[in-house]
């Protein structure tokens, strides 16, 4: 029966959802168009939204449209086709629909029992990854709130595989008063990666790097790294590298694995260079990542996904399941999959929906041609920068990562880092295209990283355009 109040909370619920949808198809119809980004200064984005928490409540729809309103200077365009910084995908239609209906239904995707459609709809999901990317159906995996936390799970299976060889066990008996566990990779290993090994206990400062002339590891000089290292040891290659694209060779780094007489542990960040393999095009730079024990990958990047979603694969499902397994009699005992003793969280949000939905709707086909599309634009906009004189590509674009500079005309180093620090400020103030900068080989440089499914050439033609603008009037 329904009461009278619960049929007044629907409607207002009703209400609310229907601003939110004009707020959203607004945003959405305006993203073509929109200026990338105008980032507002903290102190601007606090006078539009700081307060103390308010007394009385509000009207829900009243709410979001404040909201709104409030907060638009600060909301980047960084869903559309202009956005090029970081590495940042947009939101197909299909998986903006299934989030939207995954936070409708507010499912536990932790347990089994809170959500059977939620678990078993993650196992369809991390099945579909594996069959698009090539990876062992028997593979086991979870998805995570990005390529942090699916790092953070394949090395913590990692750690835990460590452990037994070491004689001990990590998760169940911490790392006090036992050998380190040793891990190495190149010197471009990914900041997130860094992180986890501190979250871990390994120590961010103990990480051994090997050099990586071009971004790729040099492997003779992982083989001399490994050769120091007596026991089990963890090893984490790139596919690829975020400042350039560029690959580490995988089945190289699967042979030392397989060579290592302490054993080794090989651990790919994967975290969009893994779709390299969604395209028979590109498989070639991820070969043997198939021959990794763990793969860390990210969903908001190129599968383009709405925020946050990231997937783990561990090739030993027991070791994983050993580092997570910490009994708990009220929510142990279920008849099917639990995702919580896979991750770190127990409840967490269904993230599967939006991504079932993504995959249903483009197909291996779809993802192909996105990731192509992808490539063949960021190697378009990489043959202009090679052929306008004052610009310079800083390495070759392996995939979909153009690194560039603006060269400083007589100017030293330091002056020609200021030019290009203060170059990105002027590309993402001028609202056509958004760039971030980074360093690489000891010079300041500029990134641009093509993950979004909607850009074409004409968004690569606007993001020339205002590169070879801030160029002309910064280094005149
Ligand atoms: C983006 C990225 C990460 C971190 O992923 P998040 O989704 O931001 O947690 C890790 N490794 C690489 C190579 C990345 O590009």
């Amino acid at each position: 029966m329904r009461s009278e109040s619960s049929s007044t909370a629907a409607a207002v619920t009703e209400q609310a959802l229907v601003r939110a949808h004009a707020l959203a198809s607004a945003f959405l119809q305006s993203l073509p168009e929109r200026p990338v980004a105008a980032l507002p200064s903290p102190d601007e984005m606090a006078a539009a939204l700081d307060e103390p928490l308010p007394e009385a409540g509000c009207d829900p729809a009243a709410a979001i449209d404040e909201w709104f309103a409030r907060a638009e200077r600060g909301i980047t365009a960084s869903p559309g086709p202009r956005f090029f910084g970081f590495v940042t995908g947009g939101v197909t239609p299909a998986a903006l629909a299934g989030d939207w209906l995954a936070s409708a239904i507010d499912q536990n995707a932790g347990l089994w029992a809170s959500s059977p459609a939620a678990a078993q709809t993650e196992l369809v999901v991390l099945r579909w990854l594996k069959e698009l990317f090539g990876l062992p159906a028997d593979w086991a995996g979870a998805l995570t709130s990005g390529a942090t936390m699916a790092n953070l799970v394949g090395l913590i299976a990692a750690r835990q595989w460590a452990g037994r060889q070491l004689g001990f066990d990590a998760a169940g008996d911490g790392l006090a008063g036992q050998p380190p566990i040793p891990v190495v990779s190149s010197t471009e290993i990914h900041l997130s990666a860094v992180k986890c090994l501190g979250t871990l206990g390994l120590g961010r400062n103990q990480l051994r790097k090997a050099a990586a002339p071009g971004g790729s590891v040099d492997i003779a000089a992982m083989a001399t790294l490994l050769r120091e290292v007596a026991g089990p040891v963890i090893i984490v290659g790139n596919a690829a590298e975020v400042n350039t694209g560029q690959f580490d060779d995988i089945a190289a780094l699967a042979d030392l694995r397989d060579a290592h007489p302490g054993g080794a542990w090989l651990h790919v960040d994967g975290a969009f260079g893994l779709f390299a393999s969604a395209s028979p095009r590109f498989a070639h730079l991820g070969r043997g990542i198939e021959r990794a024990d763990s793969v860390a990958s990210d969903a908001h990047k190129w599968l383009n996904v709405p925020y946050d979603s990231g997937f783990a694969f561990v090739r030993d499902a027991a070791i994983l399941r050993e580092a997570f397994a910490a009994g708990g009699a009220y929510v142990l005992g279920n008849a099917g999959w639990d995702p919580f003793t896979h991750v770190p969280e127990m409840s967490r949000r269904f993230r599967g929906l939006a991504a079932w939905c993504a995959l249903k709707a483009f197909g291996r086909q779809g993802y192909r041609a996105v990731v192509e599309r992808c490539v063949d634009n960021a190697a378009a906009f990489a043959r202009w920068v090679e052929a306008t004189p004052g610009i310079e590509l800083m390495n070759p674009a392996a995939l979909n990562i153009v690194c560039f500079r603006i060269l400083g005309r007589g100017r030293d180093e330091a002056a020609t880092g200021e030019l290009n620090r203060t170059a990105v400020r002027a590309i993402q103030g001028d609202g056509r295209a958004f760039v971030t900068g980074t360093v690489w080989n000891g010079h300041a440089a500029i990134r641009a990283a093509f993950d979004n499914w909607q850009t074409t050439l004409d968004d690569v033609a606007l993001l020339q355009g205002a590169v070879a603008d801030v160029a002309r009037s910064l280094s005149g």
